[in-house]
C-alpha cells in the first residue's frame, strides 16, 4: 500500500517532453467516431454532431485533494478520470473523450507517470473514453492534475439540477459513506506506518471500504440501465461533496423542499461495522461523507413501477413543496433540517 521506493526510476530530465507525452499515450486506443484526431497535432479534432455536447473538468492537487502515502498513483489516475466521468453520467450523457493535464515536479520519475498512465487508460478502457489531449508541465512542488471530460447526450435525456418537481421520488445509486470510512482507515494506517514503518496493516476487514476510497466506480451503468428502463429522472446530480449537501443543491435549484428518510439510507455492512469501530454516527457519515460518486436523481412517482425493487435503486425520500425545505425524518422519527455539513439538531 506505501510506495516503493526501492523502483527502477528514469528522471524526465532524460527525455524531452514531446518523447515524454509519445510514451506515456502510445497504448492508448481509440473507441469513438466522434475522435477524428487525438493526441500528436496542435489540437485535437473532434466530430460532435450527434446530440448535445457536456463537458466538464476538474483539477486534484497533491495535499489537497490526494495524499500519495496511501493512494499509489495507479488508482489516482484510476480515480482522477472517475471524478470527471461520474459528472458527464450526472447530467444523463456517456462519456467520449478526455484531455489530462498534469504538473509534476522532479520528484517524480518516468516509471510514476507511467503507473499514473497505466491508472488512466484502464478507466478510458472500461468506460470506452478517448484521452485526445492535454499539456504537460513542470512544477516547483508536487502534482497537479487536471481532466476535461466531454460527453454527448440527445438533448431531450439531459439531466440538470433544476427538474425536481414536488412529490418527486429522491432515488439513490449504491450506497453512501464507505469511501470518507476507507479515507478514515487510510489515515490511521498512515499514522501507525509514520510510527513503525515496519508494520504491516491488515486491512482485509475494510476491503471494500478502501476500494470505494482509492477506486471509486463511476456509475456509467446508472446511464444504461435508465435507458432500457425507459426512466428520465427529473433532475440529477453526482454525491462527490456527500449525501446532504447534494440534496441541498438539487432542492435549491429546483425550488423544492425535500424529506429524507434515515432509515432508507443504503448502507453497506462493512460500512457500519467501521463507524462502529470509529465511534462515528453512520447517518452523519452517510450524509456529510463524500466521494462516493453514486447518482442522485429525482422520479416521477408514475415511473415507480419501473425502477420498483431495483436493487441499484433505493428511494430514500420525497420532494416537497418549497416552503418546506429540507429535513431528515430520523428513525426516532424527528423531523431535523438537513445542512451542507449533514445535519442540525433543533
Ligand atoms: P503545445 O506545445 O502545442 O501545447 P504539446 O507538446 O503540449 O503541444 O502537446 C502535444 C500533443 O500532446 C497535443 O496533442 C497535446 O494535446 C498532447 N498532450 C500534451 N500533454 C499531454 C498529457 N499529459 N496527456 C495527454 N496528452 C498530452
Ligand atoms: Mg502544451
Amino acid at each position: 500500500m506505501f510506495q516503493d521506493k526501492s523502483n527502477p526510476s528514469t528522471s524526465l530530465e532524460q527525455l524531452g517532453e514531446f518523447q515524454l507525452i509519445k510514451h506515456l499515450t502510445k497504448n492508448f486506443k481509440i473507441h469513438h467516431t466522434s475522435t477524428v484526431k487525438s493526441v500528436g497535432d496542435d489540437a485535437a479534432v473532434l466530430d460532435l454532431s450527434n446530440g448535445k455536447t457536456v463537458i466538464t473538468t476538474d483539477l486534484l492537487v497533491e495535499g489537497v485533494h490526494f495524499d500519495l502515502a496511501y493512494m499509489p498513483l495507479k488508482h489516482l489516475g484510476y480515480k482522477a478520470v472517475m471524478v470527471n466521468l461520474s459528472d458527464v453520467y450526472s447530467m444523463n450523457a456517456l462519456a467520449k473523450q478526455i484531455t489530462v493535464s498534469i504538473a509534476v515536479s522532479n520528484r517524480f520519475s518516468l516509471e510514476a507517470l507511467e503507473e499514473l498512465y497505466s491508472g488512466i487508460q484502464l478507466a478510458c478502457e472500461h468506460h470506452e473514453v478517448d484521452l485526445v489531449g492535454g499539456d504537460t508541465t513542470s512544477s516547483t512542488k508536487g502534482l497537479l492534475i487536471s481532466i476535461t471530460a466531454l460527453g454527448q447526450a440527445d438533448e431531450a435525456k439531459i439531466t440538470y439540477r433544476s427538474g425536481a418537481k414536488p412529490n418527486d421520488l429522491l432515488v439513490v445509486t449504491g450506497d453512501v459513506g464507505a469511501s470518507y470510512m476507507g479515507l478514515q482507515v487510510l489515515e490511521r494506517e498512515k499514522q501507525v506506518f509514520l510510527v513503525n514503518p515496519q508494520s504491516q496493516p491488515d486491512l482485509t476487514n475494510y476491503d471494500y471500504i478502501i476500494e470505494r476510497q482509492l477506486k471509486p466506480e463511476a456509475r456509467k451503468d446508472i446511464v444504461e440501465l435508465l435507458e432500457i428502463l425507459e426512466v428520465k429522472p427529473t433532475a440529477m446530480i453526482d454525491i462527490s461533496d456527500g449525501l446532504s449537501s447534494e440534496i441541498l443543491h438539487l432542492c435549491e435549484e429546483s425550488e423544492v423542499g425535500c424529506n429524507l428518510f434515515e432509515e432508507k439510507i443504503p448502507l453497506d455492512p462493512q460500512m457500519m461495522q467501521t463507524c462502529e469501530e470509529f465511534e462515528i454516527n453512520s447517518t452523519t457519515v452517510a450524509l456529510s461523507g463524500g466521494e462516493d460518486y453514486e447518482l442522485l436523481m429525482t422520479i416521477d412517482q408514475k415511473d415507480y413501477d419501473k425502477i420498483k425493487g431495483n436493487p441499484n435503486l433505493t428511494v430514500i425520500g420525497y420532494m416537497s413543496e418549497p416552503n418546506e425545505k429540507a429535513h431528515l425524518i430520523t428513525r426516532a422519527n424527528q423531523k431535523i433540517a438537513l445542512t451542507a455539513q449533514g445535519w442540525k439538531a433543533f
